[in-house]
């Protein structure tokens, strides 16, 4: 049977959904699991981590443990791979699992691959899953080491809320503080902004909006149903939007339950960023707009009538 160590993700003292469905994913493989969480006072997520479906949790909890350090957490994640014998360890796609990813690896003697959207392991040998070329083939690949390091792209996998683990902590020694390179600040995005990664509905914004009233017009319909605010980089190179809302290869990829691309024409390298959403919404005014290739549902239309119309219907609906 697999050893499947997941890395805990926790941001602002919870834990993120993308733990659940690394864990689910790994049960569904009949796979041994196990959770490593790294971090300062992390008892009150003690339950949380079983939950999600771990059946071993590691942790390494410490007052220096508190703000993310690649060196320290790398050796925590290390030390419990090695404690618990694990043949698969995971990261979601999330920029701290990006930057333990290859450390790990290093640190076990094993493969490292990023950005998988599936995996067959049996009999201590495997192949992975992932896309290449800005999305345009998916790779198989083999896995020649007995061990693999892996990160594994947003909504690859989903959490079954059925599962649930048993709780069985194991504490680690602190890793020692990383001298090479100290954090003295951490300066966190401004506003209460939805996360783009975490969010269930993402609608994201193009040039098709003109200018900060289309942005602003875009963002009351994202507002009112909670949702991520993303955009085209072309309204970041035009200032309208900050570059950590930019959605796509050479920004964040999203795979929410429903994306709405608005005034967004769906160049190859926007659909890196969004083509494993679940359902995709497109508004554009040309009917031959390539987003419409990979649309569930399109609204042939200007954005400029039409944001105002779902703006309505969804609060009659609510009503
Ligand atoms: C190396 C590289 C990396 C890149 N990385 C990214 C990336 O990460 N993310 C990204 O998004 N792009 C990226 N790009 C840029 C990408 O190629 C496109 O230029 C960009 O996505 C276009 O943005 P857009 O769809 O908003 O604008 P446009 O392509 O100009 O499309 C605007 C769309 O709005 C429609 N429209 C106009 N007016 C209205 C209206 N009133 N109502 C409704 N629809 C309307 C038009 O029909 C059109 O389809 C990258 C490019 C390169 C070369």
């Amino acid at each position: 049977m697999a050893k499947v160590l997941v890395f805990a993700d926790i941001k602002q003292g919870e834990l993120k959904g993308s733990t659940a469905e690394l864990l689910s994913k790994a049960r569904s493989m009949g796979a041994e699991t196990a959770v490593v969480a790294v971090g300062n006072n992390l008892d009150g997520l003690l339950p949380s981590l079983a939950d999600a479906g771990s059946d071993t949790q590691y942790i390494a909890d410490d007052a220096g443990l508190e703000v993310f350090s690649a060196g320290p957490y790398a050796a925590a994640v290390a030390d419990a791979a090695g404690q618990f014998g694990a043949d698969l360890v995971w990261f979601g796609f999330s920029e701290s699992g990006k930057t333990l990813a290859p450390r790990v690896a290093a640190q076990l003697n094993a493969a490292c691959a990023t950005e998988i959207t599936d995996i067959n392991w049996e009999g201590g040998q495997g192949e992975i899953t992932r896309p290449a070329i800005a999305n345009k083939v998916m790779q198989r690949v083999k896995i020649n080491t007995d061990k693999l390091v892996a990160v594994v792209r947003a909504g690859a996998f989903e959490a079954d809320p059925g599962i649930s683990g048993t709780e069985n902590v194991v504490s680690l020694t602190p890793p020692a503080a990383d001298l090479k390179a100290v954090i003295r600040e951490l300066v966190s995005d401004a506003g209460n902004d939805v996360d783009l990664a975490d969010a269930d509905i993402v609608i994201s914004v193009g040039r098709g909006a003109k200018d900060q009233a289309g942005v602003d017009l875009v963002k009351e319909l994202a507002d009112d149903l909670n949702a991520g605010f993303g955009s085209s980089r072309a309204m970041v190179d035009g200032g309208f939007m900050a570059h950590n809302k930019q959605v796509g290869q050479t920004g964040k990829i999203v795979a929410p339950s429903l994306y709405m691309a608005i005034g967004i024409s769906g160049a190859i390298q926007h659909l890196a960023g969004m083509n494993g959403s679940k359902f995709i919404l497109a508004v554009n005014k040309d009917p031959e707009a390539p987003i419409f290739n990979v649309a569930d549902y399109g609204i042939v239309g200007d954005l400029f009538e039409v944001v105002p119309i779902l703006r309505n219907e969804i609060k009659a609906l609510r009503a």
